[in-house]
């Protein structure tokens, strides 16, 4: 469109495109999207001159002929180095991309930490999970998500040594053993994968049960 509003040539032309999306954000004349903007300041200064254009959608692989001898030159034009797609990219599509680079750096990162409690907890680490539970419930499976809890961990602060588990008197006392190993647990708990249960609404109900029933609830 840029070469046909530089040099008129008192024709007119159809311009095939297969992206609906495009076609209907070309109808919204106040688009605030640069690209817009530049496509429909051209189409007016073409239909200004002696050239008219006029926008058709048609369907990919419509089966029309030409239609893939167009899409394999439109590929080999993305690899030709005299063509800029510079331009073509917009200040929303590269903060976009940017925090695509991001949130995958972030992921692999997650992947590669030493916490394995931590990991199988939450092993997509961009989740949000919605919030469902009162608050102070909500702490407390956050607590146990990390896998420090003031039960497990208060120790630190006051220069004790490790506390042995309240309910069965094993000294390796940690949430991971409160949950998966300890006998006192009950068994759907205990023999539970622990991605599904710190991320299945049912089993966090039970692990909330279990704390309330040993009364450890407010230990966490
Ligand atoms: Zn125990």
């Amino acid at each position: 469109m840029e070469k046909l509003a530089q040099s008129p040539t008192n024709r007119d032309y159809i311009i095939l495109t297969d992206s609906l999306s495009s076609l209907q954000a070309l109808k919204n004349s106040e688009s605030k999207n640069p690209l817009i903007q530049r496509i429909l300041l051209m189409n007016h200064t073409l239909n200004n001159g002696a050239n008219k254009t006029t926008f058709m959608w048609i369907p990919s692989h419509a089966g029309i002929q030409g239609n893939e001898l167009v899409d394999q030159e439109a590929k080999k034009a993305l690899n030709n180095s005299a063509i800029s797609c510079k331009k073509l990219v917009t200040t929303q599509d590269a903060k976009m991309n940017n925090k695509r680079i991001v949130q995958q750096q972030w992921r692999t990162e997650w992947l590669q930490q030493k916490n394995r409690f931590l990991l199988q907890s939450k092993p997509d680490a961009l989740r949000k999970d919605p919030s469902w539970l009162p608050r102070r419930d909500e702490v407390i499976i956050n607590r146990i998500k990390i896998g420090h809890t003031k039960l497990t961990h208060s120790y630190h602060f006051s220069d004790l040594y490790p506390p042995p588990c309240p309910l069965c008197g094993s000294p390796d006392f940690t949430v991971h053993h409160l949950l998966c190993k300890c006998t006192s647990t009950p068994e759907d708990i205990r023999t539970s994968e622990m991605d599904t249960l710190l991320n299945d609404r049912q089993s966090i109900l039970k692990i909330l049960e279990f704390l309330n029933n040993t009364e450890l609830y407010g230990d966490i």
